[in-house]
């Protein structure tokens, strides 16, 4: 690794100070927490789930059914439980913080819609016919401490009864690297025009990050948008200059400027612009609350409200904005919060 040539600065929302201004926004009309909510580490508002006597032997009940479900189980990297009528699968088999993780659903009636509520977010289902099964992205932030967590799933009849499901899934501690980075003293302590221009650009992400669809638009396995060698991982915490730490909240890929780079799945361009920290970056939307950001590139070839192909060319890679040499870095992003991309990009999905 070589920790002061190829990083770009914290990415997206490079300072705390700023995560904590978000103001609180909705998804799927209900109020959710604001990142700051979210991330902060004694939190009475965020209802973390305290193990009871109940639900330790719940878990530990759990526990035993996952070995017979993983011996069942003929998908790598999943499990599927089947519990109360309700047969459940979900990737990847271990959550950590900082995961994406996808859940299909087969519930024991045939329902017109089905939603659940997991770590204080709204889950999109939507229905694979071909699959006679439920799928719904979710993910973890990567401040959810590790604990047992319930994921409270309500289905909706075609007679319009409601028919629910509570189940608990244990998140255990991801295992991230830490690095110290040396950057310009303008990156880690900008002056007032650039303080402004973050400013700005901090409304214009508000705005983006607003407008998900919760309906699917993704389609298939996500791909890596490049074909290359990746640089640096998710999660790495860095210290720059002995002072500003931050996660990467990212997935960098080495490329030279200019390497076509292509959309992860099928969706809709949320943001096709340049950015002060990003640089030229596209946001494309996949529905169920999830994006991919492309950033620093040299071109950006879609336009706002274009609906994009998995694998259409969507610009070229560069190394504009906080960045110190050409590369890309991908980001997932899932209703506010940031997710590891090598782990989406190991799902298995229809
Ligand atoms: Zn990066």
């Amino acid at each position: 690794m070589q920790p002061s040539g190829k990083y770009s600065f914290p990415v997206v929302f490079p300072s705390r100070g700023m995560r904590r201004r978000r103001a609180a926004h909705t998804a799927g009309g209900k109020p959710v927490l604001s990142e700051t909510e979210r991330t902060s580490s004694a939190q009475p508002a965020r209802r973390r789930y305290y193990p009871s006597a109940a639900a330790l032997l719940l878990a530990v009940s759990t526990l035993a059914a996952f070995q017979v479900a993983v011996a069942a189980s003929t998908l790598a990297g999943s499990k599927r439980e089947a519990v109360g009528g309700w047969a459940i699968q979900w990737q990847p088999a271990s959550l950590v913080n900082g995961s994406p993780v996808v859940f299909q659903v087969a519930p024991p009636a045939r329902l017109a819609g089905l939603s659940a509520k997991w770590l204080e977010h709204d889950v999109f289902f939507t229905y694979d016919a071909a699959n006679h099964v439920w799928y719904g992205i979710a993910g973890i932030s990567l401040e959810t401490r590790p604990g047992i967590y319930p994921l409270d799933l309500e289905g909706t009849t075609s007679k319009g009864n409601k028919i629910t499901l509570v189940r608990t899934f244990a998140v255990r501690p991801g295992k991230y690297p830490s690095v110290a980075v040396t950057v310009a003293k303008r990156y880690t302590e900008p002056g007032p025009e650039q303080v402004e221009r973050i400013r700005q650009d901090k409304t214009i992400k508000q705005d983006v990050f607003r407008h998900t669809d919760p309906d699917r638009e993704w389609l298939g396995k996500f791909r890596p948008p490049v074909d290359a060698r990746v640089s640096d991982v998710f999660g790495t915490r860095r210290t720059f200059n002995g002072k500003v730490q931050s996660m990467h909240q990212g997935l960098d890929y080495a490329v030279p400027q200019g390497t076509p780079v292509s959309a992860a799945n099928a969706g809709t361009v949320l943001l096709a612009s340049p950015l002060y920290f990003e640089g030229n970056c596209v946001v494309l939307d996949h529905g169920q609350g999830l994006l991919t950001l492309y950033l620093h590139l040299s071109e950006i070839k879609v336009k706002p409200g274009e609906r994009i192909e998995g694998g259409q060319e969507i610009g070229l890679s560069g190394g504009t904005g906080r960045a110190t040499g050409p590369h890309l870095h991908l980001a997932v992003r899932w209703q506010g919060v940031y997710l590891n991309p090598a782990t989406l990009l190991s799902l298995k999905l229809p």
